[in-house]
């Protein structure tokens, strides 16, 4: 999948601000960022959309995203980690990714 922008970042072959990165995962800055703190965390492997995650990849996702907001020291003001799935949604790239964001107080429900 050389077309998908996030499989380039992960193949090391599309620049990134990667702040963690292991065999199964990897975190980076999101280029348009939404709040103070917003970075996005992926599966090393192209998955669509939520619909096609295993719960084991899922679990491993949420739980790097919630210690990558302890490190960022948002954990204790408190952050959202979202994923979009779909056109409703407002997904506009199609491997599955974690937005996390913190640092500013977030409307519910959200628009
Ligand atoms: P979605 O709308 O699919 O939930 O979110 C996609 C996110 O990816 C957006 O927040 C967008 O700013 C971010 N994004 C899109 N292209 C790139 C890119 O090439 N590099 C980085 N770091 N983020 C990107
Ligand atoms: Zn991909």
């Amino acid at each position: 999948m050389s077309e998908c922008v996030f499989c380039r970042i992960a193949a090391n072959k599309q620049q990134a601000d990667i702040i963690f990165e292991d065999k199964d995962c990897l975190a980076f800055e999101d280029t348009n960022p939404q709040a103070p703190v917003h970075f996005l965390v992926i599966p090393r492997t192209h998955i669509e959309t939520l619909l096609d995650a295993e719960p084991e990849m899922l679990g491993k996702l949420m739980r790097k995203s919630a210690d990558l907001a302890g490190q960022k020291g948002i954990d204790k003001s408190g952050f959202r980690a979202v994923i979009n799935c779909g056109r409703n949604a407002g997904q506009t790239v199609y491997h599955l990714h974690v937005h996390v964001m913190g640092g500013r107080w977030f409307a519910w429900p959200p628009g």
